[in-house]
């Protein structure tokens, strides 16, 4: 993720419709079936995503080594995705594009995979994430490594990705009549220098501007980008720009009452970090409404000590159980 503004002042909860009245209408059903209470409860919230696969995937990225664009690691990591999607039935396309090593000049190749699922349905959603990573740790304590480290960002650049890897086992089985579309993006932080102001968000740009020149026939409903989502002690606030925009706002409702109905309370309905990602090509010029889904309270965040160890399958595992479950309640 981008540069970003803290705030830490408090805000009040946004509305998200309560749950209560459906709990209590379960629990009269149940009663009236004559049914045991804690086995329908476990049936209905049982967690579809595979926490120690997923996070055999995070480790297995990591594996790969440091994956910022144009890398020998982002060649493999390329490849292991493109393998692994296809595998299970997704789509796969690379929207190749160019940018310049802000430091050298030297143009790199760059891609954002697009991975499609249910093509044929007209009402599309974007899941999406970063999966290159800052070629160097410079929040690293170690002011040798700032400058020389090596950086493999479990959580950040690694995590998002590890989730769709997870969450695409589900999508052929996906019911209803939304198809969806992962797009992980290239060039997201291909920055050495912020003080020379190297750009964020090249891939996510590309992709916003291509989305404009060659209009989709049915646009995106909605676009949900995954960006910092495993660390250990994970605390999900909603992302401020996400709350701020008008035709943002109800989807980050959604999501949070999703959270909330399922019992992860580690998403928390309070707006919190102000933060520059993705989601601003992605709402801003190619008005795809996006939410943000990040921990930013995270303390390892561009340092040496972003890795598998300091994240969780579980964090993984819930998190794409909220969006998975999400989807579901579009039908
Ligand atoms: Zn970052």
């Amino acid at each position: 993720m981008g540069n970003d503004t803290l705030t830490m002042t408090g805000q009040p909860m946004l509305d998200s419709k309560s749950p209560l009245p459906l709990v209590l209408a379960s629990l009269a059903v149940v009663l009236s079936l004559g049914l045991s209470w804690p086995a329908v409860a476990e049936d209905s919230f049982q967690n579809p995503l595979n926490s120690v696969r997923v996070a055999g995937y995070l480790e297995k990225i990591c594996d790969l080594g440091p994956r910022y664009s144009g890398s020998p690691g982002m060649a493999r990591q390329q490849q292991l995705l493109v393998n692994h999607f296809e595998q299970l039935g997704g789509q796969v396309t690379r929207q190749r594009f160019r940018a310049k090593n802000p430091q050298t000049g030297i143009p790199v190749s760059m891609a954002n995979l697009i991975v499609r699922w249910h093509p044929q349905r007209d009402r599309r959603i974007l899941l999406c994430a970063h999966y290159d990573t800052r070629p160097l740790p410079d929040q690293d304590p170690d002011p040798n490594r700032r400058k020389n480290g090596k950086f493999v960002g479990a959580n950040d650049g690694g995590s998002g990705t590890a989730v769709l890897m997870e969450l695409a086992h589900l999508m052929p089985e996906l019911d209803g009549n939304y198809g969806v579309d992962f797009v992980l993006f290239d060039g997201e932080e291909f920055v050495f220098s912020d003080r020379r102001g190297d750009r964020y968000f090249l891939g996510s740009e590309w992709f916003a501007r291509q989305y404009i020149a060659n209009p989709p026939a049915h646009p995106y409903q909605w676009g949900v980008l995954l960006d910092m989502v495993g660390d250990a002690e994970l605390q999900i606030y909603q992302e401020r720009n996400s709350v701020q925009w008008r035709d943002t706002r109800p989807l980050v409702a959604q999501i949070w009452a999703t959270a909330r109905r399922l019992g992860v309370k580690e998403f928390i309905a309070k707006p919190k970090h102000l933060i520059r990602d993705d989601h601003l090509p992605l709402h801003n010029y190619a008005k795809i409404p996006t939410c943000d889904i990040i921990d930013f309270d995270y303390p390892y965040w561009h340092t040496e000590d972003d890795t598998p160890r300091h994240c969780s399958g579980a964090s993984l595992a819930k998190v794409g159980w909220v969006v998975y479950e999400w989807l579901n309640s579009l039908n």
